[in-house]
């Protein structure tokens, strides 16, 4: 089989790569450390706005949200692209991959002028208050509760694992309106500024990164909010939890594949350093199986990838896709576990040469930090339920 492209599809490869060129921020920028996912420095914001005026920021959007009507073949190639020059498109990525798309596809007019224009141009960063103590996976079992009194609603609870919030101006928040009915049916969306009183963000470091503070905890005390931040229909915010998690997982298997291919060629590259056992690793039998057998991985989750998106393309349901989460978040961490266990202490090392993949840093950092991507968005076991359920047809246990 030969995989390729038309020549109207590489002419768009041509013009995004001529572009990228001239327009990429310099190295030493791209390369400060990060501080959150809402951090967002002067450079940053003048980025996504230029891919934005440039209509690069979302290529299959119309020219006036930052886009050019892309095809979504040229919207792979776009994908490809990006993650292979390690260019986020925006530093706030939950605020263009999924609030964005939400306020699109939820927003009245009013809202979209107030929040999605602002979004797509980076001048304001956003938070997501989905996950609880108690409601994480059973996202349905929130208690943050919202009163409506009159034209605002007061708002009271907790939320956890909300990334960015400390530095995020706009969070969207999912709230209990309705307690009196079934689980799913009495949720709905409020936009909240994260400068009203009441609001306190409390962020706490990561175990595998201490330097990046991204997480925190969100408590709401008596919190106002205005009735008309209120994003689709009173007590119907399910329907917007699963279209935000269906914007956050579209196109990820692209990325995925693309990490793993890369991972493989780090993984690869290593060969050539001397292992704890004194020779280079390239003669250490452990370490070429499993170079082997994660390369056939990384090439299987970029084939099923494309073999999902063709079906995609012809209208059919890909199932594929279901799968390429879970496959590609394990092969990542797999990936990072061999490098780590082939150097033994030198995974420890900070300052050789370490993955690219997860940040840079050293290779155990690496690994640590996969297990982050195994969680956000459906955990692996509950994408395990999925594909049992949905797509094998088994029965629930
Ligand atoms: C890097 C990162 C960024 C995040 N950013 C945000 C954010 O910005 N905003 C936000 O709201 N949340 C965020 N989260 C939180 C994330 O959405 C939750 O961690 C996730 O939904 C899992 O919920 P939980 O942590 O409460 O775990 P739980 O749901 O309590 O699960 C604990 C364990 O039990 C397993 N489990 C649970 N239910 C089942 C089941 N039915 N069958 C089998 N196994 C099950 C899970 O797989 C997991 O291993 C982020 C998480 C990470 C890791």
């Amino acid at each position: 089989m030969r995989l390729q492209y038309g020549p109207a599809e590489e002419k768009f490869r041509s013009d995004l790569v001529a572009w990228l060129e001239a327009n990429v921020p310099a190295q030493e920028l791209l390369d400060v450390p990060r501080i959150s996912s809402a951090d967002l420095p002067d450079w940053a914001r003048e980025w996504q706005r230029k891919l934005f005026d440039n209509g690069w920021l979302v290529p299959g959007w119309p020219p006036e949200l930052g886009g050019r009507n892309a095809t979504p073949v040229e919207q792979m190639i776009y994908f490809e692209e990006m993650r292979g020059r390690d260019i986020p498109r925006s530093y706030n990525p939950q605020g263009l991959g999924i609030i964005a798309p939400s306020l699109l596809d939820y927003g009245t007019e009013e809202q979209k002028q107030r929040w999605l224009l602002p979004t797509l141009r980076a001048e304001i960063a956003w938070s997501l208050g989905m996950s609880e103590p108690g409601a994480g996976s059973d996202l349905a079992a929130l208690k943050t509760r919202a009163v409506l009194d009159g034209d605002h609603f007061v708002v009271n609870g907790q939320k956890v694992w909300t990334s960015g919030a400390h530095h995020s101006d706009w969070n969207m928040c999912f709230v209990r309106t309705n307690p009196d009915v079934p689980k799913h049916k009495g949720i709905s969306v409020l936009i909240i500024d994260m400068k009203t009183p009441g609001v306190e963000p409390r962020p706490f470091p990561e175990l595998s990164d201490p330097d990046y503070t991204d997480f925190n905890e969100v408590f709401f005390t008596d919190v106002h909010v205005p009735k008309e931040n209120l994003l689709g229909e009173l007590d119907q915010g399910w329907a917007l939890a699963g279209g935000s998690l269906a914007h956050e997982r579209a196109m990820l298997w692209i990325e995925n594949a693309y990490d793993c291919q890369r991972g493989v060629e780090e993984l690869i590259a290593l060969g050539d350093r001397v292992g704890p056992n004194g020779y280079p690793l390239r003669d250490d039998p452990k370490f070429r199986s499993d170079v082997a057998s994660l390369f056939v991985d990384s090439q299987a989750m970029r084939l099923m990838g494309v073999r999902g998106f063709s079906k995609f393309l012809k209208g059919k349901s890909a199932p594929e896709h279901s799968l390429l989460k879970l496959f590609g978040g394990e092969t990542t961490q797999k990936i990072l576990l061999a490098g780590t266990e082939a150097l033994g202490a030198a995974a420890l090392d900070n300052g050789a040469p370490g993955p690219r993949v997860h940040r840079r840093g050293s290779w155990i950092t690496g690994y640590l930090r996969t297990f982050a991507s195994t969680i956000p968005g459906g955990t692996s076991e509950i994408q395990r339920n999925i594909i049992a359920e949905r797509v094998l047809g088994l029965p629930r246990g």
